[in-house]
């Protein structure tokens, strides 16, 4: 047991203010939080809470609202707002260009080829049948992965979680979990426990980088038949259809028809062992229900909470994205699962305040990225410029270009296109001798000509002031990681965006520097915080340095955050 020697906070208000913006380690409480619980709503753009508060009870989103500090101006500030992307934020408080992980996949310059985020050759899942199971997956970010190991090995920053285990000498339990592998592992950065949900196995699962064999407890929850009280059941609405601010909207023509699921509800799950069954849970209510359980067996199994040094707990609850990539954000579907949501919020709090205590629980919540609406949903409502976009008809129009301009005669300077980076394939730029900043700007020119692309910014453009468009480019800039990142950066308008994965249609795709896929929200609720709405302009990568600073230890390594005053102050 470390001697717990943190400075006392009531010698400190008149530096609080400074502490705020200088010193991340001046200010922390007399008695640390037991329990640091960091939840992440995948893709809660930062109106949605706001917009369904009438209809939510009160022990979850209230409870923030009531209670807690919210951050109701809150931008990411790069640009490819994806998963990854976004979770790797919140862990470090830094950007991709720090943090390293640039988008949910990028072109590997030393391996030759597309890798997915965490996947890591020189591990494998814990236990047989884990592995995504490509002919049912439907996330196609998970179908480049060549190997079936997951680790942290892409994080180039510390994360907070990093630096509570180092402040504690390895004393500090910390854990993840996540329907997603990339909601969850980035949270435990490289010294805690992760967990997420195999589709194909219908468990939570681990790789051998976290453990060498499961702990029994993980084994008896996963043989409990957790998914059995789903089978030949249905998504239901928790509420009478006239309550919704979409009841009347349930069928609209761009939500995806999944097989069996369908565009209304009841939304069938099917039965267990059905092909897509496990998929169907995670595009519901049901996929946040599982990882809520899944995380109070991690908190009674693990004894997170129990003594005074501090304990970290994520929790990433994916549904909320998957059915707005389904249904659009304007849908019955987003409005009904965000009001499950707000149930499972409350009895996961419920659940803490019975064996941790929320007086001695610090809470924050955020989202790793914001969400579009599905074009046809803006469409009907008067705005004519959103709609859909074919990349591969662009895309084969450069290299069209390319094949008649300068670079005629050197074949094959055209890498590849992967979301929001063209490639140069490099090995040909250095045969030919061509400097690839140059090649990089007629490119970009190519690009540019593509209608609906808003602009195609080099790394070079980046440097060069002044700006074009300076917030945009400020968001490509901090994207920009140069072992990872692409040669030409391609920002499409705003409200247009790619739908078709490989056949696979959606109603919509955040991922681009717009505002409506950066804003999010943000809660803290700690014992003695500060309570009220903040307005003032703030990012997500403050979370991870003002945890630090409230427990008085160093910031993660790479944070580019600043400490948020209202969550040092008492
Ligand atoms: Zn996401």
């Amino acid at each position: 047991m470390p001697i717990l020697t943190l400075p006392m906070r009531k010698f400190l208000p008149i530096l609080c203010l400074a502490c705020a913006t200088a010193g991340p380690t001046a200010a922390a409480p007399e008695q640390p939080p037991r329990l640091i619980l960091q939840i992440t709503v995948d893709a809660l753009r930062g109106d949605l809470p706001q917009r369904s508060l009438h209809n939510m009870g009160n022990g979850g989103f209230r409870y923030f609202f009531d209670k807690g500090l919210h951050y109701s101006n809150a931008q990411y500030e790069h640009g490819n707002t994806e998963t990854i992307v976004g979770h790797a934020s919140l862990a470090t408080g830094t950007t991709p260009a720090l943090h390293g992980m640039v988008g949910n996949i990028w072109f590997d310059k030393d391996e030759g080829r597309l890798i997915y985020n965490v996947e890591d050759s020189r591990y494998h899942l814990l236990g047989s049948n884990a592995d995504v199971d490509k002919s049912s997956e439907i996330d196609p970010t998970q179908r480049v992965a060549l190997a079936d190991g997951r680790s942290p090995r892409a994080l180039l920053s510390s994360t907070f979680s990093d630096e509570l285990a180092y402040a504690f000498n390895g004393e500090a339990k910390i854990f993840a979990v996540s329907v997603k592998d990339r909601g969850a592992i980035p949270l435990a950065g490289q010294t805690g426990k992760a967990f997420w949900f195999s589709k194909a196995a219908g468990e939570f699962i681990t790789s051998n980088y976290y453990y060498d064999s499961y702990p029994q407890w993980v084994l008896d929850w996963n043989n409990n038949s957790p998914l059995a009280r789903y089978s030949g059941k249905a998504w239901e609405l928790l509420k009478p259809n006239k309550a919704y601010r979409f009841g009347a909207d349930d069928d609209q023509p761009w939500e995806t028809d999944f097989p069996g699921f369908g565009r209304t509800f009841p939304h069938s799950w099917g039965n267990l062992g059905d092909k897509y069954f496990t998929t169907a849970l995670t595009l519901s209510p049901a996929g946040d229900q599982l990882t809520l359980d899944f995380a109070k067996a991690v908190i009674e199994n693990e004894q997170l909470g129990q003594d005074a040094v501090p304990d970290y707990l994520s929790v990433s609850f994916s549904s909320n994205d998957y059915v707005l990539h389904v249904f659009g954000s304007s849908s019955l579907e987003a409005e009904d699962n965000l009001l499950h949501l707000d149930q499972t919020l409350a009895e996961l709090f419920s659940y803490i305040d019975k064996t941790v205590g929320l007086e001695h629980t610090l809470i924050v919540l955020s989202a790793d990225h914001g969400a579009p609406d599905a074009p046809p949903y803006l469409n009907k409502l008067g705005d004519e410029n959103a709609h859909y976009y074919d990349m591969n008809a662009c895309m084969q129009a450069v290299k069209e270009g390319i094949e008649k301009g300068p670079y005629a005669d050197v074949e094959g300077l055209f890498g590849q296109y992967a979301h929001p980076y063209v490639y140069l394939d490099q090995s040909v730029l250095s045969q030919a001798g061509l400097d690839s900043a140059a090649v990089a700007e007629s490119v970009a020119k190519l690009v540019e000509k593509c209608s609906g692309v808003t602009a195609a910014i080099t790394a070079k453009d980046t440097t060069h002031s002044p700006a074009r468009n300076p917030v945009l480019e400020r968001r490509v800039w901090n994207n920009y990681n140069a072992r990872r990142s692409g040669d030409v950066y391609v920002v499409l308008d705003s409200n247009v965006y790619v739908n078709d994965f490989d056949g696979l249609t959606v109603a919509t795709t955040h991922g681009s520097p717009w505002n409506y896929d950066t804003f999010v929200p943000i809660f803290f609720l700690g014992k003695g915080m500060e309570d009220g709405e903040v307005s003032r302009r703030v990012s997500p990568y403050d979370i991870a340095p003002s945890l630090s600073a409230r427990l008085g230890i160093r910031p993660p390594s790479g944070s580019v955050g600043s400490p948020l005053a209202e969550v040092l102050d008492d």
